[in-house]
Formats: C-alpha cells, structure tokens, sequence
C-alpha cells in the first residue's frame, strides 16, 4: 500500500515527525507532499521548498526511515482542482492520511480513503508556534528534530525570520 501525507513544514516538526514515523511503518511506500512550495521569505512561510526538503530528509536519515519519497507541490489557489493537481505530480496512492480538515475533504470528495493522523503535543508541536517561538527567543529547538536545528542553523534562518518580522519604519 502507498500513502500520501501532505503539509508546509514551516518548519518540519516532532509533531510531523511522530505521524510520518507511525505511517512509514504501516505502508509499503509514504509520499510527502511539500505544499506551498513556491512560498518562502514570508513570516507565515519562511522556508523554501529545498530548505523545507532538506529538514524533512535529513531527519528521516536519521531515523532510518528509507520509504518516503518526497514531492514538492506548488499553489494552484484553486480547490476544486487542487487534488487533480497534487495527482499529476505524484504516483498513484492508496490512502490520503490528514489531519488538516480541508485537505481531507478535498480528497475524500474524489473517492479517497482518508485516515486521521493522532495529533502529538500539538500546543507545542505547531508550525505557528515555532515560528512565534524563534521571533520571541523563546525554546524552539526542543520542538524539531536535531537535523532541523541543524538545517536552521546553516540557513541563519532565526535572522531570517526576525529580519522578515521588520518593518522599514522606525
Ligand atoms: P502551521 O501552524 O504553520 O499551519 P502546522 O504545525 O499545522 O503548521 P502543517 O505543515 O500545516 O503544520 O501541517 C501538516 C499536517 O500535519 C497537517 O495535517 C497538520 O494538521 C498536521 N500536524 C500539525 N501538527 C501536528 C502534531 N503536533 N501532531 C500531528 N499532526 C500534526
Ligand atoms: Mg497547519
């Protein structure tokens, strides 16, 4: 069986990483769609589709997950024709987990089964959070895995996301 789990990863986190860690272990193949992907640069979306990919890589590395294959997947700011579009980048899956409620919606209204991931620690384990977290200096790293601290770091990515948070009045 192949399955599809989609998401930013803005960034990837140990909430991303404990459902993808479960799922690897119960299908023969995981794809991970990377969407977004043209967003970056942004407080809301501060990572590029590579940096994104190389945070998700390099943690399943790490946890010698070797059977996700991951797809970055760019907006169509269409819904209706979003699921078509995710299909034509990606092979064939068996089952869509989500736990993003429109996701879910949008693949079971094209006749996918759809399975809802456990949600892990999620006031901590959150996109939004983390992003909150580097902007006040508040512990983050303790919310991703060490390969995405690593990433991070290498893409001066907390100056990032303060320099973003600027403004260019004083
Ligand atoms: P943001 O706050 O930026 O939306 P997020 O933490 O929701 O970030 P996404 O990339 O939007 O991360 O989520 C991808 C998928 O992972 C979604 O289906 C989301 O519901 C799910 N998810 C997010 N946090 C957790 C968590 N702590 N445990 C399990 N699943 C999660
Ligand atoms: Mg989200």
């Amino acid at each position: 069986m192949r399955a599809l789990y989609v998401g930013r990863f803005q960034p990837y986190h140990r909430g991303h990483h404990a459902v993808i860690t479960e799922v690897a272990a119960e299908v023969e193949e995981l794809i991970i769609c990377i969407g977004s992907s043209q967003r970056s640069h942004e407080l809301d979306n501060p990572f590029t589709a590579g940096e994104r990919y190389l945070m998700i890589s390099k943690s399943l590395r790490d946890a010698n997950i070797l059977n996700v294959y991951i797809v970055p997947v760019l907006d169509v700011n269409r819904n209706a024709v979003w699921v078509s579009h995710v299909e034509s980048l990606i092979p064939p899956v068996d089952v869509v987990y989500a736990h993003n409620p429109l996701t879910e919606r949008l693949f079971k209204e094209r006749g996918y089964e759809t399975r809802v991931p456990p949600l892990f620690n999620r006031t901590e384990y959150s996109g939004s959070e983390i992003r909150r977290r580097i902007l006040k200096n508040k512990d983050w790293e303790s919310s991703v895995p060490d390969a995405v601290v690593a990433v991070i770091k290498e893409i001066e990515g907390v100056k990032r996301l303060k320099d973003l948070a600027r403004t260019d009045t004083e």
